[in-house]
């Protein structure tokens, strides 16, 4: 069938950006405004529903050259883990130095994709890609009505299932222990209940998200403020999620119970992403960006800010690939992206390992939060985005290597 639609021979685009998340949106946006030809194609008509918590640090919004006030729901000011024992620990810094925000996905990657459109870039929504070719000369994308679309660079912006890195054989479908599963059900409760709820617990004006540790062997339940809605959900590592389903079903219900609610349903779903890097994110004329090319944090499951970065970092290489015509540039991504992404991970992976290797490391660690406010303020730190995560480990090891060195040792017994 592919065989009868032709392959065109001009590029048509400098760039198709396929997926129009914050990844896409961005790479898109950033692309145009260096004034690239760029088309954008998603399979969804936005808005578009996404599964997602909805939590954005900081730094996601100075990543994004624009205003995104109008789209946030909840200011965030920190956070309460609780251990698998139970025990309850607030992690909300005194000087206020971490503040966060929830967005709805739908609202928030909207905006991102207006932003990408206003900058230049031609966007086709409800358009799903159904193979892509790189060759020497360019790249065709093939969509599901027939079109066979030309650019000289390509960048795969679709996510976890995404097509783009299947077609060029860079996706092994992210088996085993290279990603997560995850199930969320929008809550509607009202904007008072989800106040009283979450509430920053020193009356400061804002709210913190709850993370609940030892319902799922590795991974945690959450719960999330929006405006009316809370995020409930819970995520797992897919090789660990048997029992996922049972586990979330009797926390949601404990959770109902414990704060009196009964909420209105507005969407259940289940949805995976990545937590290993992909091998190769860079290959002849294409780059992989956001989740397509494995870039969320196997810690805490966050994605967006680096989604959002590496499609800024992705514009730029291919804006220097265009101008120099030598798509060997294209490496100048992968670099950047080790530099200023993967390092990163890579220390969140090991954290993810030491804290969720059992339920007893989830107790000792949380029990050295609840007993050492330094301690609280680092993990803050590193959830909030305020400190990189090298920096947090580091000093994480030393103060527990200091003030409680049978307990450090343990958590590798
Ligand atoms: C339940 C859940 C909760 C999460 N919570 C958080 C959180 O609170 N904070 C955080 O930072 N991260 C969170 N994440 C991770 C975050 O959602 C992702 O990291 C982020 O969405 C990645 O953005 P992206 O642009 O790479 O991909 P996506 O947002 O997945 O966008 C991919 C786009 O590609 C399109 N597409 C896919 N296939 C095709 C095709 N064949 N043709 C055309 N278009 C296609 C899709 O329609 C989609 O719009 C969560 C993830 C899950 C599953």
């Amino acid at each position: 069938m592919h065989a009868e639609v032709p392959t065109l021979t001009t590029s048509e685009y400098d760039v198709i950006v396929v997926g129009g998340g914050p990844a896409g949106s961005t790479a898109a946006r950033r692309a145009a405004l260096m004034g690239l030809r760029v088309m954008l194609i998603d399979k969804s008509e936005f808005p578009r529903y996404k599964p997602c918590a909805g939590a954005i640090r900081n730094a996601v919004t100075s990543l994004l050259d624009f205003d995104v006030t109008g789209v946030l729901h909840r200011k965030i000011s920190g956070f309460t883990m609780f251990s698998p024992s139970g025990q309850r620990i607030d992690c909300v810094p005194e000087d206020r130095s971490m503040p966060g925000y929830t967005v709805m996905r739908d609202e928030f990657d909207h905006l991102l994709l207006k932003k990408a459109r206003e900058a230049g870039a031609e966007v086709r929504e409800g358009c799903k890609v159904t193979r892509v070719l790189d060759d020497a000369t360019g790249v065709t994308v093939y969509t599901q009505d027939d079109m066979a679309l030309r650019a000289d660079y390509l960048v795969g912006a679709d996510g976890i299932n995404g097509v783009v890195a299947r077609s060029l054989g860079l996706y092994d479908g992210w088996h085993g222990d290279s990603a997560g599963v995850a199930i969320e059900v929008e809550a509607r409760v009202g904007e008072k209940t989800v106040r009283d709820i979450c509430g920053d617990p020193t009356g400061y004006d804002a709210d913190v998200f709850f993370l609940y540790f030892g319902d799922v062997p590795h991974g945690y339940t959450w719960c999330f403020p929006k405006r009316d809605v809370l995020s409930l959900g819970a995520w797992c590592r897919q090789d660990r999620a048997k029992g996922l389903r049972t586990a979330y079903n009797g926390w949601y219900q404990r959770f109902c119970e414990e704060y009196g609610i009964e909420p209105q349903v507005l969407s259940e779903s289940a949805a995976r992403f990545p937590v290993k890097v992909a091998d190769k994110i860079v290959q002849g004329r294409t780059v992989l960006v956001g989740d397509a090319a494995g870039l969320v944090d196997a810690f805490t499951g966050e994605g967006i800010p680096h989604a959002v970065q590496s499609g800024i970092i992705a514009a730029e290489a291919v804006a220097e690939a265009v101008e120099t015509s030598d798509p060997r540039r294209l490496t100048t991504y992968a670099d950047r992206c080790k530099r200023v992404i993967m390092k990163e991970l890579a220390v969140a992976e090991s954290m993810a390992k030491l804290f969720y290797r059992s339920s007893k490391n989830m107790e000792t660690l949380s029990n050295f939060f609840y007993e050492d406010e330094y301690a609280r303020f680092l993990i803050a730190a590193a959830v909030g985005g305020l400190m990189s995560q090298k920096e947090v480990k580091r000093k994480m090891t030393l103060r527990m290597l200091r003030t409680r060195p049978r307990a450090a040792v343990s958590l590798y017994l």
